[in-house]
């Protein structure tokens, strides 16, 4: 008989998102007349930029062709939108070979995938508030995991503990859901405890174009030594507008080797077997995204977006209301007033203002008394929605 992943059995419902969606619809339902305003979900809102869709057509013209047609495209990617990415990179000083770049369908199927190189018997390490994904993906994998709380007093910045015996390390930076940035210091920190413990990073960048400080590294491998101890995992997704696209790539260093095995190697052994290539379509999109123009267009739309940031940061300093984020990333994590714990606060939320945020404790329960805002959304809901938030909490203030 079919033995079945019996890992399965100890992943926990998936309630987060569907449960808010439950209960906005329901909200929804018995006031019609009402308008909410949607801060919860890490969806992008703004199309893509016009660089992109006139690559689009024309390579769907191409593709009408036969001199232009493309059948299957290289697994390990095609040459030209690797050269894009290595030349991103090199505009922050990191100089990738075209082999260490593995162009995929979105930062997601990686987080997946790549666990297939270690074995079930390592042990995970995962800061929280986390990305659901990475505790569900290593659940699936049978691997044990050590979960490490963050908190207020470090700004919800993990912080290495040797005693910490770890294999596979999750880093996200920006980070999802806090909006916390690491720094040189802090990553360096990360760098030497994953090589001192022989352990692998899998450093999440996906909100990397975020970053408007200097001194806040967009890559893990602008930290000396990353390069023998780190996964990077990007995404066209949030940089631009790719989410229903469905494109990201994936940095793995020839330089990364265990026990005298090269990660790299593993890796195109594996995509040559579990897929057939990113579709043409996207890599072209691909790589006018990150040509010069694309990189000015895109960055317009995520003016949008940071503009909504200070909408919603502003409204929180003005009502004294502590939170992280919001500056060099797209979510704000905000304290729950009053001691509220995240979901009771989702409810006031919808019920007193129309506001659909997300409840910190779907991403750990160090999140049970914070909450997610995100600044995905409409500009004018936006707008809005900080000045309901300002009327709400002057007037819970004063009772
Ligand atoms: N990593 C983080 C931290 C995310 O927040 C997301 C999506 O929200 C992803 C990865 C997945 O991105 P993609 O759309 O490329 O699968």
């Amino acid at each position: 008989m079919i033995q079945l992943n019996k890992h399965y059995a100890n992943l926990r419902e998936s309630y987060l998102f569907a449960e808010t969606a439950q209960r906005r619809d329901a909200y929804r339902r018995a006031h019609p007349d009402q308008k909410l305003l949607l801060l919860g979900v890490g969806d992008v809102t703004q199309p893509l930029c016009e660089k992109v869709t006139t690559a689009l057509h024309m390579a769907v013209d191409k593709q009408a062709k036969k001199e232009t047609f493309h059948g299957y495209m290289p697994e390990c990617g095609a040459d030209n939108f690797k050269e894009a990415i290595t030349a991103y990179y090199a505009q922050r000083g990191v100089y990738l070979e075209k082999d260490e770049v593995f162009p995929s369908s979105g930062a997601s199927d990686t987080l997946g995938d790549i666990l297939d190189l270690f074995s079930a018997d390592n042990t995970a390490l995962i800061p929280e508030p986390t990305y659901p994904a990475y505790v569900d993906a290593n659940i699936m994998a049978g691997h044990r995991i050590v979960h490490l709380p963050t908190t207020a007093e470090t700004g919800f910045v993990p912080q290495p503990d040797e005693s910490i015996q770890a294999d596979i390390v999750y880093l996200c930076s920006p980070n999802n859901p806090t909006g916390a940035v690491y720094d040189r210091a802090i990553l360096t920190k990360w760098v030497n405890y994953a090589l001192s413990k022989q352990a692998v990073i899998i450093f999440d960048a996906a909100y990397e174009a975020f970053i408007e400080e200097d001194h806040v590294p967009h890559s893990i491998y602008e930290i000396e030594g990353a390069c023998r101890c780190a996964v990077e995992i990007c995404s066209l997704s949030k940089t631009a507008g790719f989410t229903g696209m469905r494109c990201g790539y994936t940095i793995v260093p020839k330089s990364l080797v265990f026990d005298g095995v090269s990660l790299n190697k593993m890796w195109v052994r594996n995509r040559t077997t579990k897929t057939n290539g990113v579709s043409y379509l996207l890599q072209e999109a691909g790589v006018a995204a990150l040509s010069a123009e694309g990189q000015r267009q895109f960055k317009e739309t995520l003016m949008i977006y940071k503009n909504n940031a200070k909408v919603i940061m502003k409204a929180l300093d003005e009502c004294r209301i502590r939170y992280c984020g919001g500056k060099n990333a797209p979510y704000i994590w905000m304290e729950c007033p009053q001691g509220m714990d995240s979901w009771a606060f989702f409810d006031y939320l919808l019920n007193q203002v129309q506001i659909v945020g997300t409840p910190g404790e779907g991403f750990g329960s160090c999140g049970k008394h914070y909450f997610r805002l995100s600044s995905f959304g409409d500009p004018a809901d936006t707008v809005l929605a900080g000045e309901r938030l300002k009327v709400l909490f002057e007037a819970s203030g004063r009772q």
